[in-house]
């Protein structure tokens, strides 16, 4: 087990969620972006290591925010690109099996749950994040939006899936239109990685990265 973080792989190419997300907008997101939250908790991490071997103190208020900060940023990207595949190659279309069947219960169809996630991710104050969780003592699929990366959380419910709705997530295809950006998310959802999520948090698995 590594010390430090470092960042995770995509499972595709740059060009592959085009026309999408481009190339330009995918390469800038994974290597800047996603890399400096992963650079962030390292350097934080570094800081701690070296103030308890010098026996000095560090500001444990502002370090344990900043580090929950870059962790959430590094975890929910990480899920992000999981969740996400080509369109018509894994991604796109409509859930199957176990997934239909808790968002018909919940949300009584696809169509009412698109539009409930859509309208959260559209409605996320600044930057932020929607995401579908699931509860494992009411076993209900549940919407929440997340400030930034780290805060409005449901606390410790697993998360099957997520948007990100950062500036810097669309801002390089769509300007400043959010709401176009997320209706073509729809067209590369990884749908079987979601359904695989929500198998496991059936099981009470609750964190899988
Ligand atoms: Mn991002």
């Amino acid at each position: 087990m590594e010390k430090y973080y470092s960042l995770s792989k995509l499972p595709y190419d740059y060009k592959a969620l085009a026309p999408y997300i481009s190339e330009d907008l995918l390469t800038l997101h994974h290597t800047k972006h996603h890399q400096a939250y992963v650079t962030g908790a390292n350097a934080i991490l570094e800081k701690i290591d070296k103030a308890r071997k010098d026996k000095t103190d560090f500001d444990i208020k502002a370090t344990a925010k900043e580090l929950s900060f870059h962790l959430g940023g590094i975890r929910f990207h990480t899920l992000f690109w999981q969740n996400l595949a080509p369109a018509g190659k894994g991604g796109g279309g409509l859930p199957k099996g176990d997934l239909t069947r808790a968002i018909d219960a919940e949300y009584g169809g696809f169509d009412r749950f698109r539009k409930e996630f859509s309208t959260a991710a559209t409605s996320v104050e600044g930057s932020g994040w929607a995401a579908l969780s699931y509860c494992n003592r009411t076993g209900r699929p549940l919407i929440m939006q997340v400030e930034k990366h780290n805060m409005n959380e449901f606390p410790a419910l697993p998360i099957l899936m997520v948007l990100d709705v950062w500036e810097h997530a669309y801002y390089l295809d769509y300007r400043n239109d959010r709401a176009k950006f997320i209706d073509a998310f729809w067209n590369i959802v990884n749908w079987d990685e979601i359904g695989k999520r929500l198998a496991a948090a059936e099981k009470g698995i609750t964190f899988i990265q």
